[in-house]
């Protein structure tokens, strides 16, 4: 376990190192808007904590991931979409292209992206 990994994309948005549209905060996770939405509404909800994959953070502490769906939900209630998806990719196999946990939530759409 690490709580960060100096080449991962998210642990520096968790820093305030790079520019991210916050949507939402908790003591253990963040909310942020998708760089490249594939719905109208597409935020992404990662722990504070680095882990590659949902998976290892429930590993590591389970509550985490109930974090992160209040988290989701509370955004997307505030968006307007109290109807949404939540995607966790898992592996790169499975569309996974970074590897520090994180849900999609999307909203606004009746059907998954094809590139999720
Ligand atoms: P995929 O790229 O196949 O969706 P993931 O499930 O790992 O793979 O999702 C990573 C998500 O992170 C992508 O939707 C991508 O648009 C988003 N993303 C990558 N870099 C940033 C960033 N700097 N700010 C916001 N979103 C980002």
């Amino acid at each position: 376990m690490s709580a960060t990994s100096d080449d991962c994309i998210f642990c520096t948005i968790v820093a305030g190192e790079i520019p991210a549209e916050v949507l939402g905060r908790s003591e253990h996770a963040i909310a942020i808007k998708d760089l490249h939405p594939q719905a109208p509404f597409h935020a992404l909800v990662l722990p504070l904590d680095h882990h590659e994959n949902a998976a290892a953070s429930a590993a590591a502490d389970p509550a985490v991931i109930g974090h992160l769906v209040a988290l989701a939900d509370t955004v997307a209630r505030e968006s307007g979409n109290a109807d949404y998806r939540l995607i966790a990719n898992t592996g790169a196999t499975a569309g996974q292209s970074v590897f520090h946990t994180h849900f999609h939530v999307l909203g606004g759409s009746s059907r998954m992206s094809e590139s999720l």
